[in-house]
């Protein structure tokens, strides 16, 4: 927990979230700016600032982050259909919140562009 992290006061339940989907390793919510019309964000519980702070001791924060992505794909009925999956990784890769989290998008055509 880090008492200045916007999403780790969401995972605390401290600031409201629309929840998703949880377990004991992440807890996914609605994006509260949805750019697709199913958008949210998996954030593991255990605070860590961004996918560059991922090394060979931690690597394993990520598994349980794509095994809730896959579940919840398939709760929500994008399995089949399909779906996106984004990190955006510091200052040039567009992350405004530094708490790791994976946004999944789905519920159209997705565009080829990748936001690039
Ligand atoms: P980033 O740009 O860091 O990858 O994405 C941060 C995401 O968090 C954005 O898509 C933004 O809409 C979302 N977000 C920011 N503040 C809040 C909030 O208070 N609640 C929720 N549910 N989403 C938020
Ligand atoms: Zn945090």
């Amino acid at each position: 927990m880090n008492a200045d992290c916007l999403f780790c006061k969401i995972i605390d339940q401290k600031i409201p979230s629309e929840k998703v989907y949880e377990d004991k390793e992440v807890y996914a919510f609605k994006d509260i700016h949805p750019k697709a019309p199913f958008h949210i964000l998996i954030v593991p519980r255990t605070h860590i600032d961004s996918l560059a702070k991922i090394d060979e001791k931690n690597i394993t924060l990520l598994n349980p982050i794509f095994l809730a992505a896959t579940k919840i794909a398939k709760q929500e009925g994008f399995l089949e259909k399909g779906f996106r999956t984004v990190f955006n990784c510091n200052r040039e890769g567009g992350q405004l919140v530094y708490h790791l989290h994976l946004h999944l998008l789905a519920g159209k055509q997705l565009g080829g562009a990748m936001g690039a």
